[in-house]
């Protein structure tokens, strides 16, 4: 299973290895070392404080893996993020945790958001004795979106934006199996309030709501050192995905408020939930933001030449980037991702003023020009 992922790391990592045999189970001054032979590594990518990437493999989407932090501190660790739980991820991320040496007796995880990409393996670590903390808001992220109730409320919404039946349902249930619930599945935890610290030694990192992409998700922000952890908020291999949430009537538009906050918060040193920082980051944020209002005017002009069109009609008209010969051979969860981001935006065009929405005699939504 040989990956692009990691590759970046892979030399290092190779380097580092030899002298690394000689020290039997610790990480001492090694830089980079390997979690096995398809090319995952463990980097240190932050010295003050001190901060390892994890890097394990991202399955069912296109980005290629899934980010785990872990900052030492003497004797206490905070991992941050789980990875996606898969036949070796587990183990891998428990050769990283061995091989740093960590004492899981004096670890905390905290997880970003309820993707089951960061949060997944939380159970793996709570048996092994590490105690398991995320936001508040994200815990009732997973109360809420973990339910049957909200995968049929998710395929109703589908159907009212005119996708067809079998297909809003299959879509429905793709992100819904996306998402953890730690009460459900009963891994122990402690919920934090928005501004309530985790503490890793010395280091004290401020939890900050970071809602859009979920709305839980949270970061940790770290203000002395610029350092902040920041899930899913903003990526540079791709735009971050926004669906409808029905929590908030404007997902989009809770992103966008994200972005612009986070870019005038000051992070030097981001640590994203996938791939690494590549430039300043805010100007990635602005980037982002202006991403988002493009594809928006692509909504409006589409609406202005077709008025009346659904949500499902608009869909292609909102310019994705979709590498499949038909829409039929789009994964699910693709499907869902680019129809439930269409929808975020009509909900955003809609809660601006921009837009109205009418249900047709079939309870379908239909748009047109505000
Ligand atoms: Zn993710």
């Amino acid at each position: 299973m040989t990956s692009s992922a990691g590759q970046g790391a892979e030399a290092a990592a190779a380097s580092a290895e030899s002298r690394e045999e000689r020290i039997s189970g610790v990480v001492g001054d090694a830089r980079a070392f390997a979690l096995d032979s398809d090319g995952f590594a463990c980097t240190r990518v932050f010295d003050e404080p001190e901060v390892w990437r994890v890097e394990l493999l991202m399955s069912q989407t296109f980005l290629p893996s899934v980010n785990v932090f872990v900052v030492r501190d003497g004797a206490e660790t905070l991992i941050v993020d789980t990875g996606t739980p898969d036949d070796y991820n587990d183990t891998r991320l428990m050769r990283a945790l061995v091989r740093l040496g960590v004492d899981p007796a004096h670890a905390t995880l905290f997880c970003t958001h309820a993707h089951i990409d960061h949060s997944g393996q939380a159970r793996e670590l709570a048996e092994a004795g590490v105690r398991v903390t995320l936001s508040r808001a994200t815990l009732a992220d997973m109360r809420r979106f973990s339910t049957p109730t909200y995968c049929d409320y998710m395929a109703e919404r589908l159907v009212g934006e005119g996708v067809g039946a079998a297909e809003a349902e299959e879509m429905a249930n793709s992100i819904w199996a996306h998402v953890t619930d730690f009460e459900r599945d009963e891994v122990p935890c402690r919920a934090l309030a928005a501004g309530d610290v985790v503490r890793c030694g010395r280091w004290e990192f401020m939890t900050v709501p970071v809602p859009g992409h979920m709305p839980g998700q949270t970061a940790l922000w770290l203000p002395e050192r610029g350092l902040a952890f920041t899930g899913d908020v903003v990526l540079y291999a791709c735009s971050t995905c926004i669906c409808f949430w029905g929590g908030s009537d404007d997902a989009l538009g809770d992103q966008l408020s994200t972005l612009r906050r986070l870019a005038d918060m000051g992070v030097e040193h981001a640590f994203l939930g996938h791939g690494v920082q590549e430039g300043v980051l805010a100007e990635r944020c602005l980037g982002n933001v202006a991403h988002h209002e493009r594809r928006s005017e692509r909504a409006l002009a589409a609406v202005g030449e077709r008025p009346g069109s659904t949500g499902r009609e608009l869909v292609p008209s909102l310019g994705w980037h979709v590498p499949f010969e038909t829409w039929e051979k789009v994964p699910a969860l693709t499907r869902w991702f680019l129809v439930s981001e269409s929808v975020a935006h009509l909900d955003h065009l809609v809660c601006t003023g921009r837009m109205r929405r009418e249900k047709d005699d079939a309870g379908v939504n239909r748009y047109w020009l505000a």
